[in-house]
């Protein structure tokens, strides 16, 4: 296995792995930058085929939180962190109990270890009870409970964002910000797809949708009106916006021919299986709302608790300021004739190689850490 030579490991600060034999835990941490802060990242547990793939997994992932954290104008840097299960989890990554307890535990202590250079979050199967375990061992991870002076669950706001970059998307696609009267599909109805059909629908929007599990199409159909389709067919399906809100790499070079909307825009992560896609889909004037910019709204959302703090109010109007900035990307990408993803990445690495190259670079110490929270 390759670390430096990997290509996913380019301009990243450090990757760090972690063996606890008492507890199971393998795990890796991948910080990709502190320039504009403490690397603030989500942590996943993912059966992963071999410890490859979980390294080239997290180091995509840490390059794009640095993306991430640097163009929603967030005093953070970007890292990220996977968790091996171990065997005797029997392949099942929600497995619950004491082992799992002590196994995050163990994590808070990995993740402590590096002295607020990396700060923790729920990811893909790790949950706010998680957090509050590795809560125990390390000031350093966010997204706990409103109980434990946390910001509490990210999903509507991340929500809110989407409608509102969607929204800036239409306007340039049909030249009104009115959603009345377009159909919109929606791919995966969870905590964040659920509530931008909410808005969606209350805004006039026609709705197709599309999900795993019947009875959530079922209600939608039942309190939207929303016509249901196969979780196959919903990628292309006839409408004026495709929002995928379910997981990553659902345009790809299969599916990328078959899309029939004027406008991308959806929650998912890593929507595009590979960048270049972007430029495509650019060339079919299909206008594309990068993906990490559409769905700051829950990294907003929990940044606050990385300086120790609670503020809703902040987070609100950050939020709102989504809008403004999908338009800017998609104006730039358009008068430059590039992708929107591309255009975002350069964004997003100007600031923090403006603030390295200004010798603004964040050092350990020299901000406000997390207070040790009394209830954790
Ligand atoms: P979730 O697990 O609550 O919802 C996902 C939904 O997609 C579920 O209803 C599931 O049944 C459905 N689904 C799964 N596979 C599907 C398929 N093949 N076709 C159709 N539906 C399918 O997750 P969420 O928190 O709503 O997040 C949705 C996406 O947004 C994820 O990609 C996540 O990484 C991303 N995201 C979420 C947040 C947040 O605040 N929750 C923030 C940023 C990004």
């Amino acid at each position: 296995m390759s670390v430096f030579e990997n290509d996913a490991f380019l301009h990243h600060d450090s990757v760090h792995f972690y063996n606890d034999e008492a507890t199971g835990l393998q795990a890796i941490i991948a910080i990709h930058s502190t320039v504009l802060g403490p690397a603030l990242g989500g942590c996943r547990v993912v059966n992963y085929a071999n410890s490859s793939e979980a390294l080239e997994d997290v180091l995509r992932l840490s390059r794009g939180m640095s993306f991430k954290n640097s163009l929603a104008g967030l005093e953070l840097g970007g890292g990220k962190s996977v968790i091996i299960p171990p065997k005797s989890w029997a392949g099942d990554p929600r497995h619950a109990g004491e082992e799992r307890a002590n196994l995050f535990r163990a994590f808070g202590r990995a993740v402590h270890s590096l002295g607020g250079r990396y700060i923790a979050a729920e990811d893909m199967n790790v949950s706010v009870e998680d957090a509050e375990n590795m809560a125990q061992e390390t000031d350093y991870v966010v997204g706990l409970d409103v109980s434990h002076g946390g910001m509490g669950d990210p999903s509507p706001l991340t929500a809110q964002g989407v409608f509102l970059g969607l929204r800036a998307c239409v306007r340039r696609a049909f030249n009104t910000g009115e959603l009345d009267g377009l159909t919109v599909s929606v791919q995966g109805l969870g905590k964040v797809g659920w509530d931008v059909c909410e808005q969606l629908h209350a805004a006039g929007a026609k709705l197709i949708v599309a999900d795993i599990v019947p009875q959530t199409t079922a209600r939608a159909a039942k309190l939207f009106g929303a016509k249901i389709v196969d979780t196959d067919a919903i990628v292309g399906v006839k409408a004026d916006v495709f929002s995928p809100c379910a997981r990553g790499a659902v345009i790809n070079d299969d599916t990328i021919d078959g899309l029939n909307v004027k406008v991308v825009a959806g929650s998912a992560n890593n929507q595009l299986s590979h960048d270049e896609l972007g430029t495509v889909l650019m060339q079919r004037g299909i206008i594309y709302a990068p993906d990490y910019v559409i769905n700051a709204g829950g990294v907003i959302n929990i940044a606050p608790e990385a300086k120790g703090q609670v503020n809703h109010e902040w987070v609100r109007e950050k939020i709102k300021k989504l809008e403004d900035t999908v338009g800017e990307i998609v104006d730039l990408a358009i008068s430059s004739k590039r992708s929107t993803n591309e255009v975002a990445d350069e964004i997003a690495t100007r600031r923090i190689l403006d603030a390295r190259d200004a010798g603004k670079a964040w050092q350990p110490g020299f901000v406000k850490q997390p207070k040790l929270r009394e209830s954790a």
